[in-house]
């Protein structure tokens, strides 16, 4: 009796829209900024004079009017509430193509704003009129189209490498064959979902660490992802840990382990300062605090999805921060330690496939995830 009672659950999770407003940007773009409670999932399409925003499981809010600028290519918003998902319609002076990916964004909530979706389009070039296109960042992993934009480069970095088999578990296992095979794996992975991958080494080689970086610079990498295994001298210590660039280490630990990682080069982390001094000067100080920014983001985005794929986590904070040489370049990016060959059991796991296709498929999450352009 009491079970007839329960009320039948709609949504896991609605979201809820906050406001919608336009603005016009450089280039005389129209810049729709569509503010959720929660990270919006959504889907464009594309009509004549209409961008329509379909938000899923998302619920409308008649209390809210969208606040326009009169020199925008937006003349009217409407809402209207098709079962779960909300359909917002832009009513355009003209009509547009296929927005680029490069230009859709989804910020993080910060100060007073929540999530915004922000789209930038300009008016013209138009055959697109009826094509759909859903560029979905929520959890569904539905595929993501990005033929329309350019083709976002990653640079995938197997640690060590020939003379150099960084750490060795109890069992024998080397940290350059692991990373090598995950790397080749997280390779086929991100050129499948639309990424140009590139990876430092493809086979068992020794390559210098300001190598590795400059082979990030050589590309023009949008994102530089170098995979690691760690060893720990308690054969207890387990889980994964995320690093980015500082000069400083965040701790004793990461310190030690920039030394290890650097060892290869015999690269001290005192003196760093003089280290790729080139390419210090090479970046204005504007630019080195938009790289360790976008790193940052990748790296939280990183360890949030190794967390929702149960990975297990070593202790202490989701990102540190330690002079690693191969992170020294202008392309954003982050040092993973996927986990410790150290400890018997992760070791066993490393081994596997089935782990390691775990392993690549938060990566690519993490990947997709990332807002290459902000
Ligand atoms: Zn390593």
């Amino acid at each position: 009796m009491a079970f007839a009672a329960m009320p039948r659950v709609a949504f896991a999770a609605r979201n809820t829209l906050r406001s919608m407003r336009t603005g016009v940007q450089p280039g005389n773009k129209t810049r729709l900024v569509i503010e959720t409670a929660l990270r919006p999932s959504y889907n464009l399409t594309y009509l004549p004079n209409q961008l329509i925003i379909s938000l899923a499981n998302t619920g409308a809010n008649n209390g809210i009017s969208a606040s326009l600028a009169s020199s925008g290519l937006v003349k009217s918003v409407t809402q209207a509430q098709s079962g779960d998902t909300l359909k917002i319609t832009a009513n355009l002076k003209q009509s547009i193509a296929q927005i680029p990916k490069s230009q859709i964004m989804v910020l993080e909530p910060n100060g007073d704003n929540d999530y915004r979706l922000v789209l930038d389009f300009v008016a013209g070039a138009n055959n697109a009129s009826t094509a759909s296109s859903s560029y979905t960042t929520s959890t569904a992993s539905t595929t993501t189209a990005i033929t329309a934009a350019r083709k976002y480069v990653i640079v995938v970095d197997a640690g060590h490498g020939g003379k150099d088999p960084g750490c060795i578990g109890k069992g024998g296992t080397r940290e350059k064959d692991i990373v090598l095979s995950v790397a080749r794996k997280l390779k086929t992975k991100l050129d499948a979902n639309g990424f140009k991958t590139h990876l430092t080494r493809s086979d068992d080689r020794y390559l210098k660490l300001a190598d590795r970086a400059a082979i990030a610079e050589k590309r023009k990498a949008d994102l530089f992802i170098s995979l690691h295994a760690n060893a720990n001298p308690s054969r207890a210590m387990k889980g994964f840990s995320i690093y980015t660039l500082s000069e400083k280490a965040s701790d004793e630990e990461a310190k030690k382990l920039a030394e290890a990682e650097n060892a290869a080069d015999k690269i001290g982390v005192e003196g760093f300062t003089e280290f790729e001094e080139n390419i210090r000067i090479a970046l204005s100080s504007l630019q080195q605090h938009a790289v360790a920014e976008m790193s940052e983001e990748y790296a939280n985005g990183c360890a949030k999805a190794f967390k929702r794929a149960s990975i297990t986590q070593q202790a202490g904070p989701d990102v540190r921060h330690a002079p690693f040489a191969v992170l020294r370049s202008t392309v954003p990016g982050a040092l993973l330690e996927l986990g410790h060959l150290s400890n018997a059991s992760e070791e066993k796991l490393l081994k596997t496939a089935a782990h390691q296709d775990k392993l690549v498929d938060a990566i690519v999450r993490s990947v997709k995830n990332y807002n290459f352009e902000v």
